[in-house]
């Protein structure tokens, strides 16, 4: 969405690649070295934790290029879902030693709220007062600011955090079970956000594989009525699914369904079920000797 509206302003862009899997961390050197080459440019979009990484951007490493000593632009953070990372992870406090950064957060994600589509920025005073006078005379709506002023009250913001401390446990369930789904190769990127971001491969014990992602992510959404999100053709996200994590019946619904689903990928294609190849493979080597 950065470059969609990149391109929809006419602004142009310079991409810099996270560094490879799993850490996916910001290559300071290179944006270091792009900011000093280039005066340019004005803004600097990181999204923490990431999409479809998962991951924290190391705190440090955006303080570098807060402090660059000659680039005098604004350091975007977009926090969309910073309400599953770990207490302490926002970057939202550094509105105020900062003059140049803008920290965003949204109701979409943790509090489940996009239809009202609000979000937060926190930033400096002269920012905020650019931004305020962007906004008006529209202000935001009277019905989206009630139902954010409720939604943000106590008792809402406890069940929000109810909501999400649930999603994280299922989160964790969901870590160690995937990984034993015969055709799921590693996971990638991190734990900080309310997806995960998994290698499909081109058979059980195989290599992480394109076309299997595709055939599993449309078997899922076709076949059995289950969405997740192709990601294979991003950035080092080769065979990658990323994938949702949902209450408890869903992500019990999920694991049976990615089962079935990446069995009959396999079984199409002549490879046996991963228990079966093993069972082969110790059969062969009992009749070796
Ligand atoms: C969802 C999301 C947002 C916020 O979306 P809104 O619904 O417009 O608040 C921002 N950044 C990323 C990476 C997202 O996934």
């Amino acid at each position: 969405m950065y470059s969609v509206s990149a391109q929809i302003n006419a602004i142009s862009l310079v991409k810099i690649p996270l560094l490879p899997a799993p850490k996916f961390g910001l290559d300071v050197a290179a944006i270091t070295s792009a900011l000093s080459s280039d005066p340019d440019i004005k803004l600097i979009y990181l999204c923490s934790p990431g999409n479809p990484t998962g991951a924290l951007l190391n705190k440090e490493d955006i303080k570098k290029i807060l402090e660059h000593e000659t680039w005098n632009g604004v350091v975007v953070i977009d926090e969309a879902y910073i309400d599953f990372s770990a207490p302490g992870s926002s970057c939202a406090e550094w509105a105020t030693q900062y003059p140049n950064v803008a920290v965003m957060q949204t109701l979409s994600k943790g509090f489940g709220l996009a239809g009202v589509r609000l979000g937060a920025i926190f930033t400096s005073e002269p920012i905020a007062r650019l931004l305020n006078a962007l906004k008006a005379p529209y202000n935001i709506s009277s019905l989206t600011a009630q139902v954010a002023e409720r939604a943000l009250g106590k008792e809402n913001l406890e069940f929000a955090r109810a909501n999400i401390g649930k999603i994280l446990e299922q989160r964790s369930r969901l870590v160690e079970e995937i990984v034993k789904v015969p055709g799921v190769g590693r996971l990638r990127g991190g734990l900080d956000s309310n997806f995960l971001l998994v290698e499909m491969l081109d058979r059980p014990g195989g290599k992480p594989c394109n076309e299997t992602a595709l055939r599993v992510y449309e078997g899922l959404a076709e076949e059995r009525g289950v969405v997740v999100r192709f990601r294979g053709k991003e950035h080092g996200c080769e065979g990658c699914l990323r994938i949702t994590v949902g209450i408890e019946e869903e992500v019990t619904r999920f694991l049976a369904e990615i089962r079935k689903v990446l069995d009959g990928v396999f079984k199409a294609d002549g490879h046996l079920p991963a228990d079966e190849e093993e069972k082969r493979e110790v059969e062969a080597n009992e009749v070796m000797g």
